[in-house]
């Protein structure tokens, strides 16, 4: 095989600190997008899908903040990433190597950014990602991706719905992952947003053409209150009622996650698929409640009479439990629960003291935390007829406004990303 050693591995490797580099042919340009952190774990197969620039960033320690494109990158000449190869990019003793399958090699040890001269973007592990990706070499290897605003919320619908929906229940999700993207921008300190659940799903552009459809329909379009994008969570199914935001969060009410009726009920979601049964031992634990005799439940309620959670007394502690603590530590499908000692099958719904050896079962309804929009219940109403504007009013509420994010100096519009 006829390995290649590029001219930019020598230089990074071995000289960058000490002289200017002779291969500078321009500034980068500069994406100005979202950051988002994509959790991949070298080694990661690259294929880039037209034309690709190189730049590396000739400063040693410079402590990243979004959008990272906006640094001093400096550009490699010469053709140093051939599009045609598939890559593997690798961290070898602290340094990115990115080997091609013919052998052709760039190592470097500053952070580097391929950029897609066409647009026709990059495959990481059979997925595909448009705009720029960094290889941040710090503790590990860092990969980020670059991305509009509209390619993100793309990648994203993609990622949390399903191309089956109808194209007004598409048009809601992509307004309120636009909504809620502007609204968590800020949770991660040196970059915009995580790929996974705790910010939102991302894992890249979608395949189906209808995501794009309904992105491009609603392109810019986002929902405020007093002046600024809400934060417009959503779930997959509430199973029948969604819920007011600060009895499963704490925090202040808002006038836009208030409880609705929901329209899920055909969805996929609407029953759970099993029920989940405990031992004593295993929700002692998982609860973190130190009992050494018996254990005293006691549930709490709203003005209303809906159960918010439950105390957990013992001997030697007492705890409160909301019922969306309870779905996280328990790793139930959603907060919307009944609670029944098992095998007596009486449900819990006033305070119970039970003895070592008590099992108990849990039966519910819906998919996620049941705030905002409901997923399922968006298809619904668009199989029905509603327009997305009336879904998206139905589920967040009259007070908020619909309005077109023109732009903005870290959102511009595909196009002008070139
Ligand atoms: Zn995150």
């Amino acid at each position: 095989m006829n390995g290649r050693i590029y001219r930019v591995a020598l230089v990074l490797v071995l000289g960058l600190m000490f002289f200017p580099p002779a291969t500078v042919v321009s500034e980068a340009p500069t994406v100005l997008g979202l950051t988002v952190k994509l959790s991949l774990e070298p080694p990661v197969t690259l294929r880039c899908l037209g034309p690709t620039a190189l730049f590396y960033l000739p400063v040693k320690d410079l402590v990243p903040t979004p959008p990272l494109s906006a640094a001093p990158w400096q550009e490699v000449g010469g053709s140093t990433i051939r599009h045609q190869l598939t890559w593997r990019i690798d961290l070898v003793d602290g340094r990115i190597s990115l080997l091609s399958e013919q052998g052709d090699m760039v190592t470097a040890d500053l952070p580097l950014m391929l950029y897609s001269t066409d647009g026709g973007g990059f495959e990481l592990n059979g997925a595909f990602y448009p705009g720029a990706l960094l290889l941040w070499p710090e503790e590990g290897l860092h990969f980020f991706n670059e991305v509009s605003l509209e390619d993100y919320v793309c990648g994203v619908l993609g990622s949390e719905a399903y191309a089956s929906w109808p194209l007004e229940a598409l048009k809601a999700n992509a307004v309120a992952i636009r909504s809620y993207t502007l609204y968590s921008l800020g949770k991660h300190g040196t970059f915009d947003l995580c790929d996974t659940i705790h910010c939102q799903a991302y894992r890249g552009l979608p395949r189906e053409e209808v995501f794009r459809t309904a992105v491009t329909a609603t392109t810019g379009e986002i929902l405020s209150w007093q002046g600024t994008p809400i934060n417009a969570v959503y779930h997959s199914s509430s199973g029948g009622r969604t819920r007011n935001n600060e009895e499963v969060w704490v925090g202040t009410p808002l006038p836009y996650l208030r409880s609705v009726e929901d329209f899920d009920h055909e969805g996929r979601n609407y029953q759970w698929p099993q029920h989940y049964l405990f031992c004593w031992a295993e929700l002692t634990q998982a609860l973190g409640v130190a009992v050494d005799r018996e254990l005293r439940i006691v549930p709490f309620f709203n003005v209303d009479g809906e159960r918010l959670g439950f105390w957990f007394y013992s001997h030697l502690t007492g705890k409160q439990f909301r019922n969306e603590e309870l779905r996280r530590l328990l790793a139930l499908p959603s907060p919307n629960f009944r609670v029944f000692i098992y095998p007596a099958e009486t449900e819990i719904t006033q305070a119970v003291t039970l003895l070592p050896g008590t099992n108990l079962l849990f039966t519910g309804k819906g998919a996620g935390h049941g705030v905002g929009l409901s997923q399922w219940g968006a298809a619904a109403m668009a199989s029905q007829g509603y327009s997305y504007h009336q879904i998206l009013r139905h589920y967040y509420g009259s007070e908020v406004r619909l309005s077109c994010l023109r732009s903005h100096p870290r959102w511009p519009q595909p196009a002008s990303r070139q």
